[in-house]
């Protein structure tokens, strides 16, 4: 079998590395979400990727071009206009969040998608737009023989919205993506353009990392970058119980290891009784490294096993089988850092309009991994809900980000559900959900906020320590409200 084809069959049992599945929201040519209502004068909707957060919007503004000076205007003209009209507004880039933290119900709701870079190779940094998508940043980057030093699993998604969820990813041995940004310029909500750095302004930097833009919108951003490399796979067969030790012990007890993973079998009769791990290190031969494709069309492929788990344990058995058994013998061949990182989300899409894909995230410590694929074992099993995938992450401590949701090592799950759209699945979720959070908790370890907003008020008082100094912060930078979203009216605002 050719190199490629056993890496499509490879990530088309694994389900794309990443393993996300989508839907038709992501072939929308309006990136940033479905616009609807226009042409009657009602108000406009935006919603998200969970298509469950149709959300009118007063004015939506995509900013195309770099800022200058006049455009530095026209956002400050804009923030002062909606503050004297008592108007939200909120920054956005690609809206995969889940629960409307992109949107401003009823006020003005920006899409950032300017995009551009200037490397830095002598301090291997990167200054760019704010809006600029993971897949530019690759493309930039690859050519010059670097990589992001941390991004998400797919790259459909804009660096500012990534600082501001302070997202993960598999690369290793990192934190969340805050740790790697230098700097930012963001505009506050009385029209000050700042710096913010851990040398400048760094109250608000750190409050910012994962800030979800309720203090004020960023217009760009300098980040590190790392070489590129070619890597080749290992993969193992763990105790799921154990994963979590086993797991941190091949990351840290193994030089090189640059990126890993982990999943589990999702089957019914067996449901979460086995796990495998899939580290990633450098090759001998580091010479000529080959550019990395815009790899969608593996997805392709990926598409049909993925989507076949749908309602079939038989699916699902098969899909272990690929995974654990024949992806090993068969899917030993190199690939390059900026390869993995370059899957968009486009392929996976899920063609049914009554049903959408939903993502959680628990983050547990190595050592209480263990206890909760127990509880998970029983919770999600008796929920009506459909999980297609779980993919198990690494994240180094975060101790810079007010809202860290990894105060220590953390094991991240990353749960993708295919939810029915409808008023009975979206109340089987939110009390999976609470269940989840609350095995989580008892656990000392937390859930993840750009998600549905199903927790309860007391679960993210708990499971976020930094959330009312937060709103402190935020009340004092920001006494008029202006920068509100979803997460900001839900919780955060009565924190
Ligand atoms: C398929 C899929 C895969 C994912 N994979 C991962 C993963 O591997 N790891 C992980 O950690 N997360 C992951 N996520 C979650 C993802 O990181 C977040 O949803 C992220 O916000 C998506 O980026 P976006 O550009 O769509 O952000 P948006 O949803 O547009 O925005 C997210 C937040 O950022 C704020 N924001 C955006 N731009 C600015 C700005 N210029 N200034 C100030 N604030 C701003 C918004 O106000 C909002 O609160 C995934 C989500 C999906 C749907």
């Amino acid at each position: 079998m050719s190199k490629t084809t056993r890496r499509a069959f490879l990530l088309g049992t694994g389900a794309i590395l990443g393993g996300w599945a989508t839907r038709r929201y992501y072939t929308d040519p309006i990136p940033a979400g479905t616009l609807i209502g226009t042409a009657d004068g009602k108000p406009l909707t935006l919603n998200d990727a969970s298509e469950l957060s149709p959300t009118p919007v007063a004015k939506h503004i995509t900013i195309t071009d770099k800022f200058d000076a006049a455009s530095i205007d026209a956002l400050r003209k804009e923030l002062k206009e909606a503050t004297a009209e008592r108007r939200p507004v909120i920054a956005s880039a690609a809206r995969h969040s889940m629960g409307g933290q992109s949107m401003a119900r009823m006020g003005t709701t920006y899409t950032m998608a300017h995009e551009w870079i200037e490397l830095d190779k002598t301090n291997l940094t990167y200054r760019t737009g704010s809006g600029t998508r993971w897949s530019t940043v690759i493309a930039k980057l690859d050519v010059e023989g670097f990589s992001p030093a941390v991004m998400q699993s797919n790259n459909d998604f804009g660096v500012a919205s990534t600082y501001s969820v302070n997202a993960h990813g598999w690369p290793v041995p990192f934190g969340p993506m805050g740790a790697t940004v230098k700097s930012l310029q963001m505009m506050l909500a009385d029209g000050q353009l700042i710096t913010c750095s851990r040398e400048e302004n760094a109250d608000i930097f750190f409050a910012a990392m994962g800030g979800y833009g309720l203090l004020g919108i960023i217009t760009e951003m300098e980040i590190e970058m790392v070489p590129n490399a070619r890597l080749e796979p290992t993969f193992t067969q763990v105790d799921p119980l154990n994963f979590g030790p086993t797991f941190v012990q091949a990351i840290k007890g193994t030089p090189n290891v640059q990126m890993a993973y982990g999943r589990m079998d999702i089957s019914i009769d067996r449901f979460l009784e086995d796990a495998m791990m899939i580290t990633y290190r450098p090759t001998s031969d580091q010479s000529d490294i080959p550019q990395a494709p815009g790899s969608g069309w593996l997805s392709k492929r990926a598409r049909d096993i993925f989507r076949a788990q749908l309602g079939s344990d038989i699916a699902k058995h098969g899909r272990w089988w690929f995974e654990s058994s024949l992806g090993p013998m068969i899917g030993g061949g190199d690939t390059t850092r900026n390869t993995l990182l370059n899957e968009p989300v486009i392929t996976l899409d899920d063609r049914d309009p009554t049903r959408t894909d939903i993502l959680h995230e628990y983050f547990i410590s190595p050592e209480n991994f263990g206890s909760f694929i127990s509880a998970c074992r029983e919770i999600i099993p008796s929920s009506y809900q459909e999980l297609l995938n779980i993919t198990l992450r690494y994240v180094q401590p975060d101790n810079e980000s007010w809202l860290s949701y990894a105060p220590t090592d953390r094991i991240a799950a990353v749960m993708l559900f295919s939810q029915e759209k409808s008023v009975r699945a979206e109340e089987d979720a939110r009390r999976m959900t609470e269940n989840l959070i609350d095995a989580a908790l008892r656990l000392g370890g937390t859930y993840y906020l750009p998600y549905r907003l199903h927790a309860r008020q007391d679960q993210i008082i708990s499971g976020y320590a930094g959330l009312r100094p937060f709103a402190a912060k935020k009340r004092a930078m920001d006494p008029g409200n202006l920068f509100r979203n979803a997460l900001w009216d839900s919780y955060i605002a009565k924190a």
